[in-house]
């Protein structure tokens, strides 16, 4: 996707704080962070959502959830965290390449907003 930001990051066209990479994804910290470890875990294949998923995305998507727990320990979270995925314009989406915010290092609230 040509105008993608997180296309780009996974292309090192535009910079990112990287903390994770291989070859299905890669892990960044949010430009602005709303806990004090707030990363962003990305497909590299370019999903607009998870309204895009399809069957031959299972793999990839399996492989991502498989890592979410080494990614929070490698930010030394020990004491739990949460995995956001906002879909759509009622979630307040923004950017349209499927992405998981993993926020750590504090107490969250529930329900969220
Ligand atoms: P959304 O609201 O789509 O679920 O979340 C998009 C997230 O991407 C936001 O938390 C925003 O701060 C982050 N973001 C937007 N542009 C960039 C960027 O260029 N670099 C990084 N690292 N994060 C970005
Ligand atoms: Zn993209």
């Amino acid at each position: 996707m040509d105008n993608c930001i997180f296309c780009k990051i996974i292309d090192k066209e535009i910079p990112a704080d990287i903390i994770y990479e291989d070859d299905v994804i890669l892990a960044f910290h949010d430009l602005e962070p709303q806990a004090p470890v707030h990363l962003l875990i990305v497909p590299k294949k370019h999903l607009t959502s998870l309204d895009d998923v399809e069957f031959e995305d299972i793999d990839a998507l399996g492989w991502l959830m498989a890592k979410v727990k080494d990614i929070a320990a490698s930010q030394g979270i020990e004491t739990g965290y949460r995995l956001v995925c906002n879909c759509g314009e009622d979630a307040m989406q923004t950017v349209k390449h499927l992405h998981f915010h993993l926020l750590g290092k504090r107490k969250m609230l529930w329900p969220p907003g």
